[in-house]
């Protein structure tokens, strides 16, 4: 009997990736916190924040417990907050309604607020290592390669490698295999060596029964539509640094916005490419800034020059009277949820 590919994947993932620390000390709970922790971020930044999350948040009752602001301010270096809020509120739900205990079936994870098929998937195959496909970028890509599919690369390609994995199409052998380690095995390849922009094929153990390998262009699988590149917008921010003793001003970022329950200092559009762009209120400034310090800073799609401005709450006032924001007098101190770029502006100023 021909072994399995898969097999060999698995024994090349065990041999580079067991010692991950979400690897090695597994419960539901931990793969909940390693899934969400790894979706937009970097296996090597999850790395630096995985275990001293887990000091802070041993199980899912204590995360459960904790106020939204602390699980952000332990949330931080890793970026996109409103996963960090998606937990904390996964926590809640799941001790409220499940007594604490995360579910095992997609059906159930999938009626908690927060969990999408993906999340669902990898809860139901890495957590429990119960037959499942946690379907992502990544593995959109190696199973499209491997087993030959063409089609455009997104959602729709997502869904017909769900639905044939699901009708029994592909991958029959996971449940022999470990659906656990299958999952993590093509995670592996898929960051490693079957990059999106370039397929390492000489160095993996796939190679043999690959399709897009045996076409001679692997890269070519799946079909990439051609987007337009630009899409770089410029940003022109006024940030105002008003002191009272050991105090600044600071305003909350509203769910809606970025950095949404981060704390940053009052902002305002000066100019922008982008018409659009509602999360700062535009404002007049003719001023000259001759006395006053800018950095450069970049988020999402906008690369931002900070223009920062010290003035006192008497000048404040007047410049934000036609304004709806509360701002407040705060402490910058650790325990103050605040924005990187505030932080930024703060060191430059001292
Ligand atoms: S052989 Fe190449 S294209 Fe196929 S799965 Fe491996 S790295 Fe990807």
């Amino acid at each position: 009997m021909t072994k399995s590919p898969f097999a060999e994947l698995v024994k090349w993932s065990n041999l580079q990736y067991a010692s991950l620390p979400w690897r090695k000390h597994r419960s539901l709970y931990t793969t909940l916190v390693s899934e969400i922790m790894l979706q937009q971020t970097t296996v090597g930044t999850v790395l630096n924040h995985f275990e001293k999350f887990l000091q802070s948040y041993p199980s899912i009752e204590h995360l459960a417990k904790a106020s939204e602001e602390e699980v952000c301010i332990s949330w931080k270096g890793l970026g996109y907050y409103r996963r960090a809020r998606n937990l904390r509120n996964l926590a809640i739900q799941i001790v409220q309604n499940h007594q604490g205990k995360i579910p095992v079936e997609s059906v159930v994870l999938l009626q908690l607020k927060g969990i999408g098929p993906y999340t669902a998937n990898a809860l139901v195959a890495i957590g429990a290592n119960k037959r499942a496909l946690a379907v992502d970028a990544n593995l959109e890509r190696v199973l499209a390669r491997f087993f030959g599919y063409k089609d455009v690369k997104g959602i729709r390609l997502q869904k017909k490698i769900s639905n044939d994995f699901n009708n029994k199409k592909i991958l029959n052998d996971i449940e022999k295999i470990g659906p656990r380690k299958l999952n993590e095995s093509l995670m592996d390849l898929g960051r490693v060596i079957c990059q999106a922009r370039k397929a390492s094929c000489a160095l993996c153990p796939l190679k043999g029964d690959c399709v897009a390998f045996s076409s001679g262009k692997p890269e070519n699988f799946p079909t990439i539509l051609n987007k337009k590149t630009s899409l770089e917008h410029t940003l022109k921010l006024l940030r105002v640094v008003v002191k009272e003793k050991n105090k600044i001003l600071f305003y909350q970022k509203n769910h809606d916005e970025w950095l949404s329950g981060q704390w940053e200092l009052p902002s305002f559009i000066l100019e922008t490419s982008d018409d659009s762009l509602k999360q700062y209120p535009k404002i007049e400034w003719n001023k000259k800034f001759t006395e006053t310090h800018m950095i450069k800073t970049g988020i999402t799609k906008y690369s931002i020059e900070n223009q920062i401005v010290e003035m006192n709450l008497i000048e404040f006032k007047r410049l934000t009277k036609s304004i709806d924001i509360d701002y407040i007098f705060k402490i910058p101190n650790e325990k103050l949820n605040l924005s990187t770029a505030s932080i930024k502006v703060l060191k430059r100023i001292k």
